[in-house]
């Protein structure tokens, strides 16, 4: 049976067991005070199999500015691991536009940026 722990590891291609809980990420995310679950917190909510952690808010301010990644001293980019986390949720729901009705003539990257973003 696929874990939160196995299907986050499958989307961001991290390994989460690397964090030592050092809380270098935290201590430099800009958004802390937006969030619900410091960085550091979301990765032992998944390592510890806490399915809830699909609902917390924290990924979605994440402004993925890449800071977590660059003080974490395991190189655990983070910004990978918040993005599963959205995918995660934006999967189980409705898709939120419909490729198909999408206007014609929109430059290649926003259509692969929309299917990445906003579909299952
Ligand atoms: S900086 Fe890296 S090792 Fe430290 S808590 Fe954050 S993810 Fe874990
Ligand atoms: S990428 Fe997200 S979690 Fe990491 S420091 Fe930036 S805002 Fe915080």
């Amino acid at each position: 049976m696929d874990t939160i722990l196995s299907k986050v590891e499958e989307l961001s291609g991290e390994n989460l067991y690397a964090c030592y809980q050092c809380g270098k990420c935290s201590a430099g995310c800009p958004m802390v005070e937006q969030m619900d679950f410091l960085p550091n917190q979301i990765i032992l909510l998944i390592i510890r199999g806490d399915n809830s952690v699909v609902e917390s808010k924290t990924p979605w301010v994440c402004a993925q500015c890449y800071q977590c990644g660059v003080r974490c001293p395991k190189n655990v980019d983070i910004t990978k691991i918040m993005e599963a986390l959205r995918l995660l949720k934006l999967r189980k729901n409705v898709d939120y536009i419909k490729i198909s009705g999408m206007k014609k003539n929109l430059p290649q990257i926003a259509v692969v940026s929309a299917s990445r973003k906003y579909t299952g």
